[in-house]
This record gives C-alpha cells, sequence and structure tokens, in this order.
C-alpha cells in the first residue's frame, strides 16, 4: 500500500497546514494587506512618502515591539540573514570575531568571517547539535555572534552580554526567533533577522536592531579606509534607513506583509503576547511527544528547547519521512527535518502566526499516520 493513500479526517486535521520554517505560514490578513495596496503603492517610487511611511511604520513597529531603548536604530538591507553576515563581515567586525556554532546557521558566519581577508582567524565555539556553548570573554575578540534560535536543531538560547567584553559588540543572529522568543535590547548590539519567520512575510530582506555601541561601531569602520562593496556597506545602509529608504529597490509586498504582521503581533499585546501563544505551541507539542513511547524532543535540556522551532525524534522503527510524506498528501506541509543534520526526525515550525489549537490538532495527525502505518 502507498502510504500516501491514507486519508486522514477533517475532523483531526489543521485549518491551516503550514508548519515550515522559513518561509512559513502567512496570514490571510497580510495577503488581505497586499490587495489594499494594490493601487497606492504597489508599483510606486521607493523614494516617495507611500513606501517611505511604509519603511517608516515598519522601523517604529520594530522599536515598539521589542521596547527599545532611545538611541536604538533599526537598519535595514536587501539580502536576507545570509547577506547580512557578509555586510557584518565588511562594517561590523573590527579585527576578530567569536562564533558560538551549533548548528547550520551559525556555522555560516563563522565561515564568511574565517574567509575575509581583512580580519583575523574568528575564535569558534562548538557543541554538539542538539545543545548551545556559552560565549567566554577574550581579549583581542570585539564582536561576539550569538545565534537565538539555531533553526537547523530547535535550540534555542537565553541571550546574556558574556562577563568581562568591555566595549566589545554582542551580535544576535534572531532569523527565526525575533517576535517570538523574549530578549532584554541591555544584553544584546545587534539582533537581526529576515522577515520569513516570525514575520511571516517573504525573505529577501535583512533587519537589525542596532544599540548607540554598534551604530558607533558602523560609522567608525565606514570612516576607514576599509574597502567595502557598496551593496554591502553598513554606513550606507544606516545612512538610508534613518531615511527610511534602503540602498537599492526594495520588494515591496514583503514590506505590506512585514508590516502588517508587526501591527497584528501589536494590536494583540505585543511581544509578550506573541511569546506566550509560540509557548503554547511548544507546550503541546513537547508535551505530547514525551507522552509518545516511539517520539522524543531531540534537545534534551528542556531549557534549551525553542518555542518556535520543535524538533521531535522519531523511533527508527518507524520512519519520519513516511510521516511527513502522508501528512504532505494530507496537505500538512514542510514538517521534515533540516536535511543535513541527518536525523529520523521532524520539525515543526511554532511562529506566532501558527494557531496554538492547528500544533494540537497536528500532534493528533501525526498519532493517526503512525497508527495508520501499523506501528
Ligand atoms: C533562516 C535562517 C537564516 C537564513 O536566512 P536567509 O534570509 O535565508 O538568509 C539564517 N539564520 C537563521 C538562524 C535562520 O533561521
Amino acid at each position: 500500500m502507498d502510504p500516501r493513500s491514507i486519508v486522514l479526517p477533517d475532523s483531526i486535521t489543521p485549518a491551516d497546514g503550514r508548519f515550515g520554517c522559513g518561509p512559513s505560514k502567512v496570514r490571510a490578513g497580510q495577503i488581505d494587506a497586499i490587495a489594499a495596496a494594490a493601487t497606492t503603492l504597489l508599483g510606486t517610487s521607493h523614494r516617495k512618502p507611500a513606501v517611505k511611511n511604509l519603511v517608516g511604520s515598519v522601523r517604529s513597529g520594530l522599536t515598539d515591539l521589542f521596547g527599545l531603548p532611545d538611541g536604538w536604530e533599526i537598519v535595514l538591507g536587501n539580502g536576507g540573514s545570509t547577506v547580512f553576515w557578509d555586510v557584518a563581515t565588511f562594517g561590523l567586525i573590527e579585527r576578530r570575531s567569536q562564533h558560538l556554532v551549533f548548528g547550520e546557521f551559525s556555522s555560516k558566519f563563522a565561515e564568511a568571517a574565517t574567509t575575509a581577508p581583512h580580519l583575523m582567524d574568528p575564535v569558534v565555539i562548538e557543541s554538539a547539535t542538539g545543545d548551545h556553548p556559552e560565549a567566554a570573554a577574550e581579549v583581542d575578540v570585539d564582536l561576539y555572534a550569538l545565534t537565538h534560535n539555531e533553526t537547523s536543531t530547535g535550540v534555542a538560547m537565553t541571550l546574556t552580554r558574556p562577563t568581562g567584553i568591555g566595549n566589545s559588540l554582542v551580535a544576535v543572529d534572531a532569523t527565526s526567533a525575533a517576535g517570538g522568543l523574549p530578549w532584554n535590547p541591555s544584553e544584546v548590539d545587534v539582533y537581526y533577522f529576515a522577515p520569513q519567520k516570525c514575520f511571516a512575510s517573504d525573505g529577501g530582506l535583512w533587519l537589525a536592531a542596532c544599540s548607540p555601541a554598534a551604530l558607533e561601531r558602523i560609522n567608525t569602520i565606514a570612516a576607514s579606509d576599509r574597502w567595502r562593496p557598496a551593496s554591502l556597506d553598513l554606513g550606507i545602509a544606516l545612512t538610508n534607513s534613518l531615511a527610511n529608504q534602503t540602498y537599492n529597490t526594495p520588494a515591496l509586498t514583503t514590506l505590506v506583509m512585514l508590516d502588517d504582521q508587526i501591527r497584528w503581533m501589536l494590536d494583540n499585546g505585543g511581544l509578550d503576547w506573541c511569546v506566550a501563544r509560540s509557548r503554547q505551541s511548544a507546550d503541546t507539542l513537547y508535551n505530547w511527544a514525551e507522552s509518545r513511547d516511539w517520539a522524543t524532543p531531540f534537545v534534551t535540556d528542556p531549557a534549551k528547547r525553542s518555542a518556535v522551532v520543535g524538533t521531535i525524534d522519531i523511533d527508527d522503527a518507524i520512519s519520519a519521512e513516511t510521516i511527513c510524506d502522508v501528512l504532505r498528501a494530507n496537505g500538512i506541509l514542510d514538517t521534515d527535518s533540516y536535511r543535513k543534520l541527518g536525523r529520523n526526525q521532524l520539525r515543526i515550525g511554532m511562529f506566532p502566526a501558527i494557531d496554538p489549537a492547528d500544533v494540537e490538532a497536528l500532534t493528533h495527525s501525526i498519532d493517526a499516520v503512525v497508527s495508520a502505518l501499523g506501528s
């Protein structure tokens, strides 16, 4: 029998079947926002008031959502988080960085810094996947690179400024965490992300909340004679951002969807509400996994289990890939584990846009698939 012929009853399946970890579920309201912008904003100049006001709304909305202190700025540019690693390599690291590496995404920034000819080799502190290392102050390190949520493994870390680092910066890859996990700006200098995860928008944009110390660093490097390609120049990005613009043309629908998601988050109660909503989904998922003898949360320390990306190991007697195939045939999408991790695992996005009731329905659906597979 082809497992994909298993039919799950509508009564147990999620109302919305999108559980991917990026791009992730877009709410219907965000599509309505695009339609509402159809003739007034889409197809108009990004140097004119309509789009500049939209960028301004995104910047002030994020400032409110994160509760940023005076003097912080939201800086943005085209290219997504991967491009921001190159941007940071050119315009944020002075001489040497330290990287906590505990999965695919955190390893990529370390790689970018390692290959940059104008920087010293970075310090890389690595841990096994399923855990995260701790940062440690070192005299010649001027930027500490942390990852709030390692999307490839479902490990989240509490953000704390390492003790004894003086004026060095703490830069956090928050691509999958921003808008779904709590953080305190006093512990961080640069909190950067792309909008296709908690912000339920499209990819291709990077945004960075920058502290006064980070802005000072950006301006110092921008005034130096270090060669930077203009499209990756953080000084140019900052100047444009302060004018509610980007250096080159942005995708307008991405900004419309992002802004609508920020308004939705603020209208519902802000970051605390978002955090609680993802936490509720996560409690449902992890409690369910712990109560099944064929499922186990991959991250052993409950304090490090992500509330936005859940990774669940499946007993080797049951193929996680087959479970995903059956779910997909029933309209439940992107529950697959991160390929390169190579585990018999499900990975579930639990971003704020995803209804906690749908995560619960997903657990019932997985139960039904496993039962139908005869295990
Ligand atoms: C998705 C993700 C990235 C990559 O984002 P892009 O916008 O595709 O470059 C980087 N870091 C983390 C933690 C991610 O989850």
